[in-house]
């Protein structure tokens, strides 16, 4: 069986392990558009040059190249079994490019998971990881406009995914594996499986 799914949180709510560990154990694809932006910036791919900057400020690429990197990333065969989005869509905009080319393939989206993490507590993660791992948006302005960016932009997809009655929100503090088994007890009331262990 194949689930698409997305994931949706602030900054700091630990989105990109839970989505990891969610991705490999429903046996989906994992795609951060993040990820994707700081390997091509480290690379130094064209992409990377385009982004660099804008990465750096903590604004939002532009949509319509956004976009067009999860399409292509979307149209590889070993997306064909499913997916989990982190970090796209991030805007009504980009939500109306995934619509688009989901409906193009026959598809929808399965389940949105909306980790739910309050402010201080994301604030509070994120000067952690700009300790640890140096991040170069983790920068204090870094910090504060992307996530005045989430609350503006981001959070309102959430109204979108809901009246679809597929969000799930999931408390988002606790340890990591009590957040993971979260997740996945309500994907499995959703009706999707896992796959049998090889
Ligand atoms: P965070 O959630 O901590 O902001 P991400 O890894 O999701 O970290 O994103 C890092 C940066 O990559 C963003 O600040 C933005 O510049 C760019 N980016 C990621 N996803 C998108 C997107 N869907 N649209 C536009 N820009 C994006």
């Amino acid at each position: 069986m194949t689930a698409r799914l997305l994931i949706v949180g602030p900054q700091g709510s630990g989105k990109g392990t839970q989505g990891v560990r969610i991705a490999e154990t429903f046996g989906v694809l994992p795609v951060s558009t993040g990820d994707v932006f700081r390997a091509a910036v480290s690379a130094g791919t064209p992409l990377g040059e385009q982004v660099k900057a804008i990465i750096e400020a903590g604004d939002l690429v532009p949509d319509e190249l956004t976009s067009a990197v999860v399409r292509d990333r979307l149209a590889q065969p070993d997306a064909a079994d499913g997916f989990l989005l982190d970090g796209y869509p991030r805007n009504i905009a980009q939500v109306a490019h995934l619509e688009e080319f989901l409906e193009g393939r026959g598809e929808s989206l399965d389940a949105v998971i909306e980790l739910d993490v309050p402010r201080d507590e994301s604030i509070a993660r994120l000067s952690r990881r700009a300790a640890e791992q140096g991040r170069s948006d983790d920068t204090e302005e870094g910090i504060a406009n992307r996530l005045a960016i989430y609350e503006r932009e981001t959070a309102p997809i959430l109204d979108v995914y809901r009246t679809r009655g597929i969000v799930d929100r999931i408390d988002g503090v606790g340890s990591l594996d009590e957040i993971t088994q979260r997740i996945i007890a309500a994907l499995e009331a959703r009706g999707l499986d896992r796959p049998a262990a090889a």
